[in-house]
């Protein structure tokens, strides 16, 4: 391709590219970062507040912790996304970029792990992530890598086949008091949100509004998760221009209606 239709056609997939404010935010924004902060120096305040009436529970102290977005970010990944023109999550691309160990840890999430190392509160790792047979040796190196080491395999804990985590938890609040779920998808703590329902979803978390905070702490993810999935039926919708469509229509639901003159 000569260099001006090059240029023009860069241009294009600059102008285009659905991704792009989300990744922007993600890998500019000190609110972004500052996000991370303010959850990890709430899940620090519940757990010293644990820590101070431990022999009340009779049980080691826990927290369950989603991977993904949550402790581990992949900005590497969504501008590699945007750099290339993709616009919609690839599957295929991600496998390939797992493999590469380019996670870095979310900002705080490294010092409250060790917070919670210091103090013998145990971090359990919960990802649904697949990447076939090697899902949960390349889970255990991205983590290592990125800092949170060793992480024991009874600790870590891969859900291939289905994205429902409250089974696993339910065997965790067993043997465990569980201070704090920590998850950057609503899913992370209730399966009741695994609704294809934009209003439904708003509905459940305006309910639990409670559990923010306390039991519940939720990390920002504007380019993945559930909420996708209530937009567009599916967690990874494909890059077509119905769900280019679909996307601008949820954009713009409560649009203003400029009165025409
Ligand atoms: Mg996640």
């Amino acid at each position: 391709m000569c260099a001006v239709l090059t240029m023009i056609s860069s241009t294009l997939n600059a102008q285009q590219n659905n991704l792009a404010y989300a990744v922007a935010w993600k890998q500019t924004a000190a609110e972004h970062a500052a996000l991370y902060y303010q959850g990890f120096n709430i899940a620090r305040m519940q757990v010293e507040a644990a820590l101070s009436k431990r022999s009340d529970f009779g049980k080691p102290l826990a927290i369950i912790s989603d991977v993904d977005e949550t402790l581990l970010l992949s900005n590497s990944y969504w501008g590699y996304m945007v750099a290339s023109g993709n616009d919609f999550f690839n599957d295929a691309e991600w496998d390939n970029w797992v493999e590469e160990d380019l996670f870095t840890p979310s900002p705080g999430s490294v010092e409250f792990a060790e917070f919670c190392r210091l103090n013998d509160v145990d971090i359990f790792f919960v990802t649904n992530r697949n990447q076939g047979v090697s899902t949960f040796d390349l889970a255990r190196r991205n983590l290592q890598t990125a800092g949170f080491g060793p992480v024991e395999s009874d600790h870590l804990i891969v859900l291939r086949e289905s994205s429902n985590k409250e089974v696993i938890q339910q065997q965790i609040m067993q043997d465990y008091e569980v201070v704090v779920l920590l998850g950057d998808n609503l899913n992370d703590f209730s399966r009741d949100y695994y609704v294809t329902d934009v209003d439904e979803r708003r509905l459940l978390a305006s309910e639990n509004r409670r559990n923010f905070g306390a039991k519940n702490i939720i990390f920002p993810n504007p380019t993945d998760g559930h909420w996708i999935r209530a937009i567009f039926g599916e967690s990874e919708p494909p890059a077509s221009n119905t769900n280019r469509e679909m996307l601008h229509s949820a954009a713009s639901r409560s649009a203003w209606q400029k009165a025409q003159n």
